[in-house]
């Protein structure tokens, strides 16, 4: 359990808090944050009662710890985490990151005719996979170091950071050389050998959420990447696989506010995977920015019909330019505008 104080209580009242704990045979670690004290309890076997020190003074609350996650606990932070890119590109701040791109790098022409859409469009991130995790081993799998030497060219040449995904440990290596964030996908988000390897990974990590996974189950993942000292991370709801079938996937927006309460992680929302069909994407992004994601992930293709992966759910660049001019408006009704600035 963690005992969060008020702002303004005072020496004697976090010390008398502490003997309380420590009187209940428990050892008691006062942690003072900016803003205000909290305290962790260990020693503990099972839950820790709450009552007779909640209603202490100086006590705000009493919050159970018994999540097996505890470095992307939220009250492990008293603000969300900055996942800072440079050149004023950030996730998790004020601003939302837009990241935009194909779902597959398919050559320099296809990923800078795209690259210059979503650029003018507003997106301060790139995506586009070198290595794809596909479902059938017949499907295009990637151009692998050839597409991260594209997509380096195409953070050269058009200022864009680069998201891309590593698919295994060797993909890994190799994209880290290339890549301003390494995804690691929703097949992957309990490769628990991937995720420890991204945790000492020297650029941060967008994290997607497994396709049937749980809240706990992402912090978890999240976890295996924070414990190996990357903390780094940004958490990607990307839609779960349930009964509906007028989706690919049922888009869960509910998890962004849940993430929050629980996580200090940033979140963004990738409205393509999550719907899998096009038509979805522009009113789920406006949707997820209503929601407080802090960012978005779509994919955009030129030629959508020709493209080598997932085309039907890959907007036209002038969808992407509707659809920007749509979250900046929404973004301002909750206090938030697009970044950068
Ligand atoms: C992707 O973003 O290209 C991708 C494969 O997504 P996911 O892992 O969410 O299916
Ligand atoms: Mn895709």
């Amino acid at each position: 359990m963690l005992v969060m104080m008020h702002a303004n209580a005072s020496a004697e009242e976090v010390l008398a808090v502490c003997r309380k704990i420590e009187e209940m045979g428990f050892k008691a670690h006062p942690i003072p944050g900016s803003l205000r004290t909290a305290i962790g309890i260990t020693g503990n076997r099972g839950p820790v009662e709450a009552t007779g020190i909640e209603s202490m003074p100086g006590v705000a609350e009493c919050v159970p710890v018994s999540k097996p996650y505890k470095l992307a606990l939220r009250e492990v932070k008293e603000s969300t985490t900055i996942v800072d890119l440079g050149e004023g590109v950030r996730v998790g701040g004020p601003e939302i990151a837009v990241v935009a791109g194909p779902c597959a790098v398919e050559g320099r022409d296809q990923a800078f005719a795209i690259a210059a859409a979503v650029r003018a469009g507003g997106a301060c991130l790139f995506r586009g996979g070198a290595f794809k995790p596909r479902t059938s081993p017949y499907s295009f799998q990637g151009l692998e170091e050839e597409g991260l030497r594209i997509l380096r060219e195409v953070r050269e040449r058009f200022g864009l950071k680069i998201v891309t995904e590593a698919v295994d440990l060797a993909g890994l290596d190799l994209v880290e050389r290339y890549a301003d964030v390494i995804q690691i996908g929703a097949r992957n988000m309990q490769n628990f050998s991937l995720l420890k390897r991204a945790g000492r990974a020297g650029k941060p990590i967008l994290l997607k959420r497994g396709i049937s996974a749980t809240l706990d189950e992402l912090l978890m993942a999240a976890e295996y990447i924070l414990s190996e000292g990357n903390l780094n991370v940004i958490l990607c709801e990307r839609g779960i696989r349930t009964f509906a079938d007028h989706t690919r996937n049922t888009l869960d927006l509910s998890v962004v506010p849940a993430v929050q309460r629980l996580s200090h992680l940033p979140i963004i929302v990738d409205p393509s995977h999550g719907t899998g069909k096009r038509e979805k994407v522009i009113p789920l992004s406006r949707a997820a920015i209503a929601v407080g994601a802090d960012g978005l992930m779509v994919e955009v293709h030129h030629r959508p019909e020709e493209a080598l992966s997932d085309g039907y759910q890959s907007i036209v660049p002038s969808d992407f330019t509707r659809l920007m001019e749509q979250v900046r408006q929404i973004a301002a009704v909750v206090g938030r505008r697009v970044g950068p600035a």
